[in-house]
């Protein structure tokens, strides 16, 4: 993306009040910012893992599972599941080694080499987990994949990333994978996880876990296993275009670790729960890899959005750190308050909030519903772990995403004529946020698009492709990605900074907002809105909400158009898709759809 000159919109972040730390916060795992990230070396952050017995390299599931099991921990629920219908199952970090060693043998077994990928393709159950891990055991590449894709997406999928064994279960195998088995012919092995009640019918084509993982050895030596190797294959959420898969490796485990003690605090007592799928990287990297390597218990429940349930799960489990997504949030605070009074959450005491932008609002919620500041966090499945956070141990600035973690350098920069990058020193100023190359977790490649993936580096720095600027204190603020930005009249305007002023009205449950081609500004920012139970769309209320973004953010970035909708088409990891707004606002073609869920509510 190529920074035209352009000034940036005249209005700053808002100043929404801090939220102020105690002095002397006792117990944060990062408790001095500076110092920390001053000493800070990778090779140290190495040095908090185990690496394979004998110095025979890095496996991600020796040290999420196997050194906690060869451990004091190894009686310790690694893995506590809750089913849809209400069940349970635990696995200590013993169990989880033996399943887990089990699943790396019955690969062995069936003779799938080393290197080869292997899908999963099932709702939040143990399995899942447990084929991740177990893969990565048998050095093979991972990737679970998110069960409500239909066949489509799950077929080009499989195909780009020559996926060799697929575990799933027999009710989406005869849904999703039976019509399209005959064009993929890679695909050596269906394995069927049982379902409940759930007979042993065998179905064509496939295994049965229950005859070939079940009865397989509970003892597994994982082999050599270089850092560099291949370990996870994630695809994007198709936000902007065609979802890429990004590649990573498994010295990736070294971020998920050292980011799952600073920028979620995972100390040794916590009960945690990451509420994202598998299916997109922050339900691998933060729902099995951070909590396992970290050694504390993970819930993984199976159930979707539901704020009782989720409350209720929140309670019972007694959950202590919580990471959950702005689309949730919001969600929740569509319901109000009111809906959680009742509830006994005295052991929650870190929230944290990825995928999309957190509106200020949302932030103060938190605080002052579950009296905890949500802390929002920013990352890609490019860089495989968090890079920027608001930490325990700092100021929160509700709107602000935070402050790069430790080993993460982190800049503004705007391109320069001769196509280098050049850093912004100054505060403020609108640029594209870069990472210093070569952090551990930082994709080695996008599947088949080699070109796309060079593309992202410039000087050693790896463009991300999402704006922002910087304050005095070092903290980001996310403007919007390169391809949203609209520039009106030779402003440039992030639609985040739009969305927050609408989502600040009583009104307004969410809102996405667009430029649309217009001859004399450029573009003109046009706002979709979704309002809240209670409120009924009309003329009067429209005015209302012109008005009011108008006093909150002046005329020039304010939008000049506003259209209610009873939802916002969103991805299915819980992102707004400005692209199919603006697509359909001006009758272009939609698109890659395989990622966006119903809008249609
Ligand atoms: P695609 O790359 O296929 O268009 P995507 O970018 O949505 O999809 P992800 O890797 O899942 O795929 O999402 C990363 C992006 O999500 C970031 O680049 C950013 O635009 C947005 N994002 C994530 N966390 C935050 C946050 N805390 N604040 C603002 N934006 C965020
Ligand atoms: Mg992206």
């Amino acid at each position: 993306m190529v920074l035209e000159p352009a000034t940036p919109s005249p209005s700053a972040p808002p100043l929404y009040p801090r939220i102020v730390k105690p002095r002397g916060l006792v117990g944060a795992n990062l408790a001095d910012y500076e110092a920390v990230c001053h000493a800070f070396s990778w090779t140290a952050a190495r040095a908090l893992l185990d690496g394979l017995p004998g110095g025979r390299g890095l496996n991600i599931a020796h040290e999420a599972v196997d050194r906690h099991a060869a451990g004091a921990r190894a009686g310790r629920e690694a893995l506590r599941w809750i089913g849809q219908d209400g069940s349970r199952r635990t696995l200590t970090y013993r169990d989880l080694r033996a399943a887990t060693n089990r699943f790396a043998n019955a690969l062995r077994g069936l003779g799938v080499a080393e290197g080869s990928a292997v899908f999963v393709l099932a709702g939040r159950i143990p399995e899942l987990v447990i084929a991740v891990l177990g893969a990565l055991k048998a050095r093979c590449v991972a990737s679970p994949l998110f069960s409500a894709f239909g066949p489509e997406p799950i077929a080009t999928r499989l195909t780009i990333g020559e996926g060799r064994v697929l575990v799933t279960t027999g009710s989406l195998y005869r849904r999703k994978i039976a019509p399209i088995r005959a064009h993929l012919p890679q695909l050596d092995h269906v394995i069927l996880v049982p379902e409940p009640g759930q007979g042993e019918s065998a179905v064509p084509g496939t295994l049965d876990w229950r005859r070939i993982v079940d009865p397989a050895s509970p003892d597994f030596v994982i082999p050599p296993t270089d850092p560099e190797d291949r370990a996870l294959l994630h695809f994007t959420s198709g936000t902007t275009g065609r979802p890429k898969g990004a590649i990573h490796v498994h010295d990736a485990v070294v971020t998920h670790h050292i980011t799952g003690r600073y920028a979620l605090d995972l100390h040794d007592e916590d009960i945690f729960w990451c509420t994202a799928d598998p299916g997109w990287v922050t339900g691998t990297s933060y729902g099995i890899v951070a909590p396992l390597t970290n050694g504390v218990t993970s819930v993984f429940a199976e159930a979707e959005f539901d704020a009782a349930a989720w409350y209720g799960i929140l309670q019972r489990e007694r959950v202590s750190v919580w990471y959950t997504a702005p689309t949730a949030i919001r969600m929740m605070m569509k319901l109000g308050a009111e809906a959680v009074r009742g509830y006994d959450l005295g052991h929650l005491r870190f929230l944290a909030s990825v995928g999309e932008p957190l509106n200020p609002e949302a932030v103060l919620w938190g605080q002052e519903v579950f009296g905890r500041p949500f802390h929002d966090n920013w990352w890609q499945t490019e860089t495989g772990g968090i890079m920027i956070a608001n930490l325990a141990a700092m100021d929160v600035k509700p709107g602000s995403m935070g402050r790069p973690l430790p080993g993460i350098g982190a800049a503004i920069v705007q391109r320069a004529a001769d196509g280098g990058v050049v850093p912004v020193e100054a505060p403020m100023v609108q640029g594209e946020l870069a990472l210093r190359a070569g952090w551990p977790s930082m994709m080695r490649g996008y599947l088949h698009e080699e070109e796309r993936y060079r593309k992202c580096f410039v000087g050693g720095w790896y463009l991300t492709g999402d704006l922002a600027m910087r304050d005095a204190d070092g903290y980001y603020w996310f403007v919007g990605r390169a391809d949203d930005v609209i520039k009106s009249s030779g402003h440039l305007i992030g639609p985040f900074e739009v969305e927050n002023a609408l989502m600040e009205h009583p009104a307004v449950a969410e809102a996405g907002v667009i430029g649309k081609p217009d001859p004399v500004a450029g573009e003109i920012v046009k706002a979709f809105v979704a309002l809240k139970p209670g409120f009924t769309a009309s003329e009067a209320l429209r005015r209302e909400l012109l008005g009011h973004a108008r006093k909150r953010l002046g005329a020039v970035v304010a939008p000049k158009e506003i259209e209610f909708r009873l939802v916002l088409p969103r991805t299915r990891s819980g992102k707004i898709m400005r692209r199919l707004l603006k697509a359909r606002e001006l009758g272009l073609p939609e698109g890659d759809l395989s990622t966006l869920e119903s809008d249609a509510r």
